[in-house]
C-alpha cells in the first residue's frame, strides 16, 4: 500500500521557479502550505544517483531532512538512436552556459543520418518524510526528433520534440497542452493520486 500524504505542510525541493509553480498548480488543492526548499535556504544536493530514481529520490530525502515532507523531480531526455543519451546528461549537454539550443545541436549532430529519430523524455517524482519513507512515480513521453527546432514555449529539448499523435512540438504548445500529454504532466497525476484521501 501506497503511503499517502496527510499533513498540512510540503517542501517542493527544487530552486527552479517553473518547475514550483508546475508543482503548486497540481498540488495546491490538496496541500495547506507549500514552500520551496529555496525559499527555506536548503542547499541543493549533487546529482550524484545513476538513474532518474535514485536522483530524485536524494534530492527529496535531503530536503526532508528539514523535518517536513518533501517533492522532487529528476528528468531528461533519452534519444534511442543514441543509446538513451543524453538522458541524466540533458542538462549537462546544454553547456555551462545552459543554452538549450546547444544541446539540441549536439543531439542532432550525434543522430546525424540515423533514420532512427524517435526518443522519449522521461520525469521521476519523489515524495519523501522525515522517517526517511520514500515513493517514487514516473512519467514518460514519447515522440521524435524534429529538426530544425519549432517553436517559442517550454523550455530545455521543447522545440525539436514532436510527441507522438501529435502535430505541434512541445515548444509550440501552450503550457496546459504539454501538461495534459508530458511527462512531467503523468507523473503529476500519479502522484496527486497520493494526495487525496485514500
Ligand atoms: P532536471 O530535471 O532539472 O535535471 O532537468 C534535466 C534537463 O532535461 C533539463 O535541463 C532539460 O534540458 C531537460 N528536460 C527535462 N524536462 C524537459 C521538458 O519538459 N522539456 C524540455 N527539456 C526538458
Amino acid at each position: 500500500m501506497p503511503r499517502h500524504f496527510d499533513g498540512d505542510t510540503l517542501v517542493i525541493a527544487t530552486h527552479n521557479h517553473g518547475k514550483l509553480l508546475e508543482f503548486k498548480t497540481v498540488l495546491l488543492p490538496y496541500v495547506r502550505k507549500i514552500i520551496s526548499a529555496g525559499e527555506l535556504g536548503l542547499p541543493e544536493p549533487k546529482e550524484t544517483g545513476s538513474t532518474f530514481a535514485e536522483n530524485a529520490t536524494l534530492k527529496a530525502l535531503a530536503a526532508a531532512g528539514a523535518g517536513v515532507p518533501a517533492l522532487a523531480d529528476d528528468s531528461g531526455l533519452c534519444v534511442n538512436a543514441l543509446g538513451g543519451k543524453p538522458g541524466l546528461f540533458s542538462a549537462r549537454w546544454c553547456g555551462s552556459s545552459k543554452d538549450p539550443l546547444i544541446g539540441m545541436e549536439r543531439v542532432q549532430l550525434e543522430l546525424g543520418a540515423s533514420p532512427d529519430r524517435s526518443a522519449y523524455f522521461i520525469c521521476v517524482l519523489a515524495l519523501a518524510w522525515p522517517d526517511g519513507h520514500t515513493e517514487v512515480v514516473e512519467g514518460r513521453c514519447d515522440g521524435q526528433i524534429v529538426w530544425p527546432p519549432r517553436g517559442n514555449n517550454g523550455h530545455g529539448y521543447d522545440p525539436f520534440f514532436l510527441p507522438d499523435g501529435q502535430s505541434m512540438t512541445f515548444g509550440e504548445m501552450n503550457p496546459s497542452q504539454k501538461q495534459e500529454i508530458s511527462h512531467r504532466g503523468q507523473a503529476l497525476k500519479k502522484m496527486a493520486a497520493l494526495f487525496t484521501t485514500a
